[in-house]
């Protein structure tokens, strides 16, 4: 018997567990020794990403949308609520649903903790910076958002996931995490969900031209999937309450972000070119990290090259299995 099954089992709720990070998320979680609770309605979510788990007697999975009431029988120490449409052309399809897990799922889900004396962390996003006028973002930054743009049912969605998470940390003493989720990549990020990384990939891959919005001088920051998980793990272990920023600070322009995937993929014929820059895309974004430095000694570890080549393997496999 090792040290983790010797101490009592922590029990996790995670929403959007089948999704890119929620699923990441179950993975770390088992490996903690924590007994899983998954929860996903799975209209972004592959319920493939998790089926690795299905025989694990600590891993169970509840097919449910939690803009609905959730119900979870016995005890609960943690919920992660990371249950959301996430990429742009994703809430664009789904306005309604995206208002939806991001209110009501989150006010289920609160008075859930509540009832169960859980600790609730909820997945937060650089979106509620909106498009920046100051670069990097820290977290007293309090954003240029505009609430009835595209993007606005996804940023005030996850605005008013904070605001209602801080009330009931406030007005009910419920232990809360917030985290502000910046730009993150690796291994199960859909193909076609729209995002600038699966794009150029997949693009670069079957030779075709590689979508540049704008005139690609835009500016992102990219994190490693394990990276984003680690900080997050640290946080749900932390005493803080307060948003914290977690995400990496390296900055690339989206026109240099599409070379340096064409350059990886040495035998791809494609060539980039420029379309429209959709509404109110943000101009730059950069996460101003010293607190999680402070607060979690946490700083990511994976480089931008190390991290493509894995997310590189990781797409290959899945353009060969989809053919
Ligand atoms: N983008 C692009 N080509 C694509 C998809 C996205 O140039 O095929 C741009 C998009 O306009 C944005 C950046 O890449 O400026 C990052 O977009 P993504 O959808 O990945 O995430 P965002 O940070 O905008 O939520």
């Amino acid at each position: 018997m090792n040290n983790k099954s010797k101490i009592a089992r922590k029990t996790i709720l995670i929403t959007g567990a089948a999704g890119f990070l929620g699923s990441h998320l179950c993975d770390r979680m088992i490996a903690e020794g924590m007994r899983v609770i998954a929860m996903d309605n799975l209209i972004t979510g592959d319920i493939k990403n998790v089926e690795h788990h299905f025989k694990n007697e600590n891993f169970s999975f509840y097919h449910h949308d939690v803009s609905k009431f959730v119900h979870v029988p016995g005890d609960l120490d943690y919920i992660l609520h990371f249950a959301s449409p996430a990429s742009p052309i994703d809430y664009l399809k789904m306005p309604i649903q995206t208002l939806k897990v991001g209110s009501l799922g989150t006010h289920n889900l609160l008075g859930l903790a509540k009832a169960k004396d859980a600790r609730m962390l909820i997945a937060s996003t650089s979106e509620v910076y909106g498009d920046p006028l100051v670069n990097p973002q820290n977290e007293e930054y309090w954003g240029n958002v505009n609430p009835i743009g595209p993007r606005g049912v996804y940023d005030e969605a996850k605005r008013f996931q904070e605001a209602i998470t801080m009330a009931y940390h406030t007005y009910h003493g419920l232990e809360t995490r917030i985290v502000r989720i910046f730009n993150t990549y690796g291994p199960r990020m859909r193909l076609n969900d729209g995002r600038a990384l699966p794009a150029f990939f997949s693009q670069a891959l079957t030779n075709k031209n590689m979508t540049v919005f704008g005139d690609g001088s835009q500016t992102r920051s990219f994190c490693y999937v394990s990276d984003l998980v680690e900080g997050i793990y640290r946080l749900l272990q932390s005493d803080y309450n307060l948003p914290v920023n977690i995400g990496n600070p390296d900055e690339i322009t989206i026109l240099d972000l599409a070379k340096e995937v064409k350059d990886l993929i040495r035998e791809s014929t494609s060539e980039i070119v420029f379309k429209g820059l959709p509404k109110d895309d943000p101009k730059v974004r950069r996460p101003d990290i010293s607190k999680a430095k402070e607060i979690l000694n946490w700083e990511p570890s994976v480089s931008r090259q190390e991290g493509l080549k894995k997310t590189l393997a990781y797409f290959k496999s899945k353009i060969a299995n989809d053919q």
